[in-house]
């Protein structure tokens, strides 16, 4: 695909490579882009630019923040004795978007899947562990209700359990396979009231 000239088939080349961006949105996002004022442009770039150099993970919880720790974590109107553990920024999004939630998270960053080579040792367990130092009474596994997530909330629920912190897990209330960031408010709130202890 070359009608266009070098500069502008790279940068739709550079576009489709995002995730959910097939070609044709490529080629729309890269006509408007080319249409924008100069500063706009640069005002895109920039954007990209800082975030990709300030954003880390939370000291704490490792949710995606430009602070030393997230603003969840540093609000001392949560409850800092509950901690929900998610897969991604996103599920956590999903969550707060409820309104029904007042703890903390964790964010693990993926889910154990034997299939892709992904072990515990590669998702944020580790930071979880080192939280649990008495001050936490539960930890709640919202872990998506995929194989991955199930394997996940079982593997979590059997590593802290000796620590003497109560786990539970979300209600079944979210679709089996589906990604937490697409179920609706109230399914979520339900799934969340509705958690039950593992024993
Ligand atoms: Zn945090």
């Amino acid at each position: 695909m070359n009608y266009y000239g070098e500069a502008i088939t790279k940068l739709i080349a550079q576009l489709s490579a995002l995730p959910g961006i097939g070609s044709k949105s490529a080629q729309r996002l890269a006509f408007h882009i080319i249409d924008l004022p100069e500063e706009k442009v640069n005002a895109l770039a920039d954007s990209i630019r800082q975030a990709k150099q300030t954003v880390h993970y939370c000291n704490v919880c490792c949710n995606l923040t430009d602070g030393e720790i997230c603003p969840v974590c540093a609000n001392p109107k949560r409850d800092h004795s509950t901690i929900m553990v998610v897969e991604d920024p996103r599920d956590m999004a999903a969550y707060e978007r409820t309104k029904e939630y007042h703890g903390l998270y964790h964010v693990l960053h993926g889910a154990i899947s034997p299939m892709l080579g992904v072990g515990p040792q590669d998702i944020h367990l580790r930071e979880l562990v080192s939280r649990l130092d008495g001050s936490v009474q539960e930890v709640i596994l919202a872990t998506n209700p995929t194989v991955e997530g199930e394997a996940t909330a079982m593997y979590i629920h059997k590593l802290i359990q000796p620590l003497g912190v109560k786990v539970t897990r979300i209600a079944n209330g979210v679709p089996v396979g589906g990604d937490l960031e697409y179920v609706d408010e109230i399914t979520l709130s339900r799934a969340l009231e509705g958690r039950r202890e593992l024993k």
